[in-house]
């Protein structure tokens, strides 16, 4: 990555619970543009759900690697696991808790939580 990452958010979505199995997904938002694959690119695959944005993963190991926008084909939220060092940023906000796992509840944690997707995230 060219530039560090700009934000980072749990999703509570059932899409996300069931391609990760755990009860959400930690994501960073990046700078369009700014990851490029310098190794092992053809074993990234996508999942490319009819209604959302395609998942990329490691067809190799399993993992989710990142989502891609349709509309510019670039890198969106890369998962939070798939930096081998520390992202620098730290998640601020839930979203899409109204679909949250029945069996772990939401930690206590005080980030904002917004039952659908959060509003846009201009100045944060
Ligand atoms: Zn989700």
């Amino acid at each position: 990555m060219t530039e560090p990452p700009i934000s980072a958010s749990y999703c509570h979505c059932t899409r996300c619970q069931r391609r990760t199995g755990t009860a959400a997904s930690a994501q960073a938002r990046i700078v369009p543009g700014s990851l490029r694959v310098t190794a092992g690119e053809e074993l990234v695959r996508a999942y490319e759900p009819e209604d959302g944005f395609p998942k990329a993963f490691c067809s190799a190991c399993g993992s989710a690697l990142w989502s891609i926008r349709p509309d510019t084909s670039e890198v969106s939220g890369v998962r939070m696991s798939a930096f081998d060092q520390d992202p620098g940023v730290r998640p601020s906000y839930r979203q899409f808790v109204a679909y949250a796992a029945e069996w772990e509840p939401i930690p206590d944690d005080g980030l904002p939580r917004y039952p659908e997707g959060a509003p846009p995230q201009g100045s944060r």
